[in-house]
């Protein structure tokens, strides 16, 4: 049964969370139940790099009466000409999970990030000669993406640090892209990515763009508006305008240039569990309806699960 909700009811919608699966704390199925009790209605769940939890997360949706919108955040890089390869995250909905290019494009990412965190432990290692790959990979679910929050983790399991935020955000924080045992992220072009979702049948939506924390990969200092025009070209369909760490700044640049190209614009949590990110809870930011609506109306790779009417 398809669930309306009255005149002013609002629904809540959030399109950009992260599962045990990836590098967030919560299993598919304690993520379903936070969901539910953060008064969500519609999610979609956006592991790096994989698809692997859409089957339970759809399953347990409709047992829930929420709506499921089937993502990824794929790992890319802007590569633009006087700057060094930036990373930039590209959130995908409802591309087809069985496309040849796109599953390739993420088997590889996810290799390539195993590869690296092997890397980034033995610079670690020099500092902190307990920690070892071993380590890592059991406090990660078996055959999870591994990114940096894994690594976090392993730091705290060993008592070297207190909480995941702690290892981001400490000063010479050993995970920061300033820090000397820092390895980045070996991914594909985002303009080549945006391709391969579009070919999927799915939206492509850039995630937190310019996001700038002191822990994020070296992004441009000012608005590269030629890079945002490339990848319309390439077939961009939206921008994730409102997110904690876009600066407010930069938002506005961001809303004007989507106005302008007629992009659709979204705002979401990026929730990875309260343990790992506490200043992302479920629904912090949220997306329009009118946006959703348009995402599942250009989204044909895949089908959605839903227990509203849009
Ligand atoms: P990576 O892509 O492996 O370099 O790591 C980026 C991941 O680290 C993203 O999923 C971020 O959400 C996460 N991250 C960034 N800053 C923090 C923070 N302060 N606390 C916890 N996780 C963070
Ligand atoms: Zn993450
Ligand atoms: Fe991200
Ligand atoms: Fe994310």
């Amino acid at each position: 049964m398809l669930e309306r909700k009255g005149k002013g009811n609002s629904l809540k919608i959030d399109l950009h969370i992260h599962s045990k699966n990836s590098d967030g704390a919560d299993t598919v199925a304690e993520l379903l139940a936070n969901i539910k009790s953060a008064g969500l209605d519609v999610f979609a769940l956006t592991d790096h790099d994989r698809t692997d939890g859409w089957d339970q997360a759809a399953k347990l949706a409709k047992e829930l009466s929420l709506s499921f919108i089937p993502g990824i955040e794929i790992t890319t890089e802007g590569r633009i000409s006087g700057h060094t390869p930036f990373g930039v995250h590209l959130l995908a909905y409802l591309p087809n999970p069985d496309d040849q290019a796109l599953k390739a494009m993420l088997a590889e990412n996810v290799r390539s990030r195993y590869v690296r965190t092997n890397k980034f432990v033995e610079k670690l290692q020099v500092a902190y000669p307990k920690l070892s790959f071993d380590l890592v990979l059991e406090l990660a679910q078996e055959d999870s993406t591994l990114g940096r929050p894994d690594l976090a983790t392993a730091l705290v399991h060993l008592g070297e640090f207190k909480s995941v935020e702690d290892v981001f955000e400490a000063v010479d924080s050993p995970i920061s892209k300033d820090s000397p045992y820092y390895v980045r992220n070996e991914a594909p072009d985002v303009l080549d990515a945006i391709r391969i979702v579009r070919d999927a049948g799915g939206v492509p939506v850039i995630a937190h763009p310019l996001a700038r924390t002191s822990t994020e990969d070296d992004q441009p200092i000012s608005f590269p508006r030629e890079h945002f025009q490339k990848m319309v070209e390439a077939g961009l369909i939206g921008i994730e305008t409102d997110h904690r760490e876009v600066p407010p700044e930069v938002k506005l640049i961001l809303e004007s240039f989507a106005a302008e190209f007629g992009l659709i614009t979204t705002g979401s949590s990026d929730y990875h569990g309260l343990g790992v990110k506490p200043k992302n809870p479920l629904g912090l930011r949220t997306t329009s309806i009118e946006m959703l609506r348009k995402i599942l109306q250009l989204g044909t790779g895949t089908k959605p699960t839903l227990s509203h009417s849009f």
